[in-house]
């Protein structure tokens, strides 16, 4: 783009309030510890679900006294992920994983219906890395199998048999938004750029709970029509990585921090974009939204810009 500056290995530290409750500027660190301030006509922040409140949490100043766009006390509120019921066990016959793409299909048809007044809803990913993601396997499974005496071809032929018949399923599950799962700042660390550290506070809730336990059950139900042995399911509810809400978008200002064009309330050259705006979480994942909510974003950047 003419004009255009690129600053890497950057850190923005501070977003500073300028007349007219506009974003006027914005402080940065280098890696080599040198600071600086960018200003634009707009700003756009897209450091994510948890890096992007910390920056407007850290942004307090005379005129944005709960933080840059945090009239509505929602910064850093309703984090949310897509827990994770994952379950795996050996199949009747071979199914040749580790080999293609990481998941070659899904049961998505689960992902809507009445029963989301009572639970979370959820999609069934089918994994193509065997047992690798809760027992790291395959390795593990030739030592578990040598463990037991194997050697040799038997040991060579089991570890062939088990590893092809080895499937996993995972199951990302609806989270509903809880203001009280949030991201706020450290009162007493900081990083190396002297911003206080994010202090997260995260919970699961009777809803989010009852689709995770629906989940097991629905693999329950595919092992057994498949008529997969060895059956088992992790204790503990897994992340997918899917960092969502803190920012979220909406039509009342009072609630929400930024509108449909991921535009802020309260400052309107101030653009967020990414899944911290979603308002809820649904059951996909987030990636694709993201790219199509920053696009349909672009005209009111450039709209604004002119
Ligand atoms: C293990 C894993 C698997 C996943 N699989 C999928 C998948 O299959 N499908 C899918 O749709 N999504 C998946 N996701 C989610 C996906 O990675 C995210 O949705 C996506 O990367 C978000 O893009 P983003 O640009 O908003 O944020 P990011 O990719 O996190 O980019 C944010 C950038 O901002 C920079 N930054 C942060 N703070 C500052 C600051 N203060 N100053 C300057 N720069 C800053 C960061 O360094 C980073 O480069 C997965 C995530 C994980 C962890």
């Amino acid at each position: 783009m003419p004009g255009a500056k690129v600053y890497d290995q950057t850190t923005a530290t501070r977003l500073n309030l300028g007349s007219d409750n506009q974003i006027a500027s914005v402080d940065f660190r280098r890696a080599d510890g040198s600071t600086g301030t960018a200003a634009g006509k707009v700003v756009v922040v897209a450091a994510h679900g948890i890096e992007t409140p910390r920056l407007l949490l850290n942004s307090k100043q005379e005129g944005a006294s709960n933080g840059v766009a945090n009239s509505s006390d929602q910064v850093g509120r309703n984090l949310m992920d897509h827990p994770t019921r994952l379950s795996w066990a050996e199949a009747a016959e071979p199914v040749w994983p580790y080999r293609g793409p990481l998941s070659t299909s899904g049961i998505e048809n689960l992902r809507d219906g009445d029963f989301r007044a009572q639970r979370g809803a959820f999609r069934i990913e089918i994994g193509n890395d065997g047992h690798s993601w809760p027992t790291g396997a395959p390795t593990t499974t030739a030592a578990d199998l040598a463990m037991q005496g194997l050697r040799g071809d038997a040991l060579n032929e089991k570890i062939k048999d088990v590893t092809s018949r080895q499937i996993r399923l995972a199951s990302l599950v609806e989270q509903s938004p809880d203001a009280n799962n949030r991201v706020t700042l450290d009162p007493d660390k900081t990083d190396a750029n002297g911003v206080p550290l994010p202090r997260i506070h995260y919970d699961l809730d009777e809803y989010t709970r009852a689709g995770l336990d629906a989940a097991e059950a629905a693999h329950e139900e595919v092992f057994a029509a498949i008529g997969a042995t060895n059956v088992k399911h992790a204790v503990d509810t897994q992340g997918a990585g899917h960092i969502i809400g803190t920012v979220r978008m909406g039509d009342d200002p009072s609630q929400a921090v930024v509108n449909a064009d991921q535009r802020s309330f309260d400052h309107s050259n101030l653009f967020i974009l990414g899944s911290g705006t979603f308002p809820t979480s649904a059951t996909a994942n987030p990636t694709l939204t993201i790219a199509a909510l920053s696009l349909k974003s672009v005209d009111a950047i450039a709209e604004t810009v002119r």
